[in-house]
């Protein structure tokens, strides 16, 4: 049982887990069956009847189908709803089936005007851009929400920090000018450990949770969370169209959420460590990272998040040739894309992830995206100063400087 109101390390060890010791384990088990026995006909019909509207498992009945309800899905949410605050949450095969899964509601809804900030996540910004749901998007700065809502707006979606140049949106500022309109934030990159977006005013949160959830490099999954009748209609979408979370998945992105705080803070604190070491380097035009100083200029790290999290970009005074020959360079760190995991990773958006944003909007060529992991702060300090070296090959890092004292870490 958890105590009345637990610290957030708390409830990623124990939410989620009601039950678990009544039936005899420690740990829930995973549940594979894809159907389950009916006790007659009448229980199964309404038990269908329920799920298949959006409802939520009701005692005595079925849970029928796996694409209706799955137990250990159903813990993971659990667990992820009590970590974001959140009335509930609806979990996905992967994060861009989470998005796809709250485009299809809003379109659904007859509201299939999206207001969108910029930077997303590339595959957003895509789906976003084709108009593939149905949707049709307005981009916009943040001063331009309010005057860019219309009668059929059903989102102002955000990403804070955003993906790859990691800056900061006020997400209390945009959701005051959306008015009624709901707005989803992308809380991917910070967490719940770091930003509970749903505090902020925000209405429905999205994680990949692929990435920091999983923690691990080795499951996929996406989530949204938020209001009772949103997760209705989440529920119905994940029932018809089947974009649901494997039982085994769920049994890893639940297990991931307990170490969560953990290694969301050790990582944070050496990607502290590694960006004021890098700053000042005479490879790079800039060490784009919320915590250093200037880098957060409205002071929302303390006030929205707890801290600026653990990824770090790197602009290169050389552009697109020193960016690929430091990726390339790399030997501790693994040229990859995702991130969040325990080991760390480091790409390059304008090619990879953020390749189908168009011109105006992409991220520049010069920018190199690292995610720092577990390993220790002085062996990737190593691993980036030798890469660095084959930018600039007789530059012996210039900085030297002690790292910069980093607020909210
Ligand atoms: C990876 C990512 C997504 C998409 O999630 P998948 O699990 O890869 O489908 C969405 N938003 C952000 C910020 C991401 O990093």
């Amino acid at each position: 049982m958890l105590p009345s109101s637990p610290h957030i390390e708390t409830i990623a060890v124990h939410a989620g887990m009601e039950g678990v010791a009544a039936g005899g384990s420690h740990v829930p088990v995973i549940d594979l069956s894809t159907t389950n026995p009916l006790a007659g006909v009448g229980i199964g019909g309404d038990s269908y009847e329920n799920l298949a509207t959006g409802g939520e498992l009701m005692p005595g009945q079925s849970a029928v189908y796996q694409r209706l309800w799955q137990p250990g899905v159903a813990r993971f949410e659990d667990s992820l709803s009590a970590l974001e605050g959140a009335e509930g949450t609806v979990a996905f095969s992967t994060g861009m089936a989470a998005l796809s899964a709250v485009l299809m509601a809003a379109v659904a809804a007859g509201t299939p005007h999206i207001v969108a900030l910029r930077p997303l996540y590339g595959g957003t910004d895509h789906v976003l851009a084709t108009g593939l749901l149905g949707t049709r998007v307005t981009w916009v700065e943040p001063g331009g929400v309010a005057a860019a809502i219309q009668p059929d707006t059903g989102l102002v979606i955000l990403e804070s920090p955003a993906n790859p140049t990691l800056e900061i949106t006020d997400i209390r500022a945009i959701a005051d000018a959306a008015g009624d309109v709901p707005v989803l934030v992308d809380n991917t990159f910070a967490t719940p450990v770091l930003q509970r977006p749903i505090e902020s005013g925000a209405t429905l949160v999205l994680h990949s949770a692929t990435k920091y959830l999983g923690g691990h490099g080795d499951v996929m999954g996406g989530t949204i969370s938020g209001p009772a009748e949103w997760m209705v209609r989440l529920r119905q979408v994940r029932a018809l169209t089947g974009g649901l979370l494997h039982p085994f998945a769920a049994y890893l992105l639940h297990r991931g959420l307990r170490t969560l705080p953990v290694r969301v803070r050790a990582q944070q604190e050496t990607a502290g460590t590694v960006a004021g070491r890098l700053v000042g380097h005479r490879a790079l035009a800039r060490v784009l990272y919320p915590g250093l100083p200037g880098q957060d200029p409205q002071g929302l790290i303390g006030r929205q998040s707890a801290g600026a999290g653990s990824l770090v970009a790197l602009d290169f005074a050389g552009g697109y040739d020193a960016a690929a020959r430091f990726v390339e360079g790399c030997a501790l760190i693994t040229h990859a894309v995702s991130l969040g995991g325990v080991d760390s990773l480091v790409q390059h958006p304008a090619s990879l992830t953020h390749r189908p944003v168009e011109a105006s909007a992409k991220p520049g060529a010069g920018i190199v995206r690292i995610s720092i992991g577990l390993e220790h702060a002085d062996d990737l300090i190593a691993d980036i100063l030798q890469a660095l070296d084959r930018v600039v090959p007789d530059a012996a890092d210039a900085s030297g400087a002690p790292a910069l004292a980093l607020r909210g870490a």
